[in-house]
């Protein structure tokens, strides 16, 4: 298949630092890619530019074949809204809404009506296993809890790329584990490609593909699973 997500040459400086130095890269359809390397090496610069949230310095970055720098702001935004899901490491959930609510209000944004929307919420609530929070608040669920709501809530528009920026970053080996593999099961049925973010290997195990960088470049990339990437 084509690739759905295109990095060209990409490279971005802050300063003196050279965060990313000419780094190619694609993500296919569906596929679930882990982006791994020491701290510093430029895995999250490289996402906030994948995601458009960051222009390069020099370098291309298309979506579907469209160039993300030549969209203008609101073009590029409605492209986050609509086709990508964002999962962080903490502090995406909104405290004063249920985790039901949390995970309902991408469809309720985009016109749903609340029934519909918070039944889709609460079937996947169960997917990932966190049907009983549904009703609390997150700050009454626990991290791991938490971060699975924030993937249904990620997920449930169904984009079509779901960036996860250290998204077990604050959670224990055991929980980090689970919750990765519940993201990877889900983004599957959705047929949501995942750009995962991870300095730890376990997690990173749980991709189709790895791609280690350092220093700002691709050091190693390795295929774990036959049937992703450029078949
Ligand atoms: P990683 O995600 O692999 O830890 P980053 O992409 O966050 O790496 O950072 C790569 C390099 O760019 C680091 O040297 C970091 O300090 C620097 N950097 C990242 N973001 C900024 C910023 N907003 N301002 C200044 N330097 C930054
Ligand atoms: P900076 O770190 O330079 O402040 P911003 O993320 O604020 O970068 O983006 C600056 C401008 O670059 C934005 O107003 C937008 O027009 C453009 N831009 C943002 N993301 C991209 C991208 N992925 N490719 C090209 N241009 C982009």
């Amino acid at each position: 298949s084509q690739p759905l997500l295109v990095a060209g040459e990409v490279s971005k400086s802050f300063g003196t630092t050279r965060a990313l130095d000419g780094v190619s890269l694609d993500v296919f359809p569906g596929e679930v890619l882990a982006l791994t390397g020491p701290s510093g090496s430029g895995k999250s610069t490289l996402l906030h530019c994948l995601s458009g949230i960051l222009a390069p310095d020099a370098g291309r970055i298309t979506f579907d074949g469209r160039d993300l720098g030549a969209m203008g702001d609101r073009e590029r935004s409605a492209l986050r809204r609509d086709s990508f899901g964002f999962v962080f490491q903490f502090g995406q959930l909104v405290p004063e809404l249920t985790c039901l609510e949390n995970v309902a209000l991408p469809l309720r944004l985009a016109g749903a009506r609340r029934r519909s929307a918070e039944q889709a919420a609460g079937e996947l609530l169960d997917r990932l296993q966190v049907a009983d929070v549904a009703g609390k608040r997150p700050g009454q669920a626990s991290g791991g809890q938490a971060q699975r709501v924030a993937v249904a809530r990620a997920l449930i528009a169904t984009p079509r790329v779901i960036f996860a920026d250290e998204p077990t970053g604050a959670l224990d080996s055991h929980n980090g584990e689970q919750v990765i593999r519940l993201l990877v099961a889900a983004a599957k049925e959705r047929g949501s490609a995942v750009v995962l973010v991870t300095h730890e290997e376990r997690i990173a195990a749980c991709a189709d593909r790895i791609i280690a960088f350092h220093d700002g470049a691709v050091a190693v990339a390795f295929q774990r699973t036959a049937h992703a990437g450029g078949t």
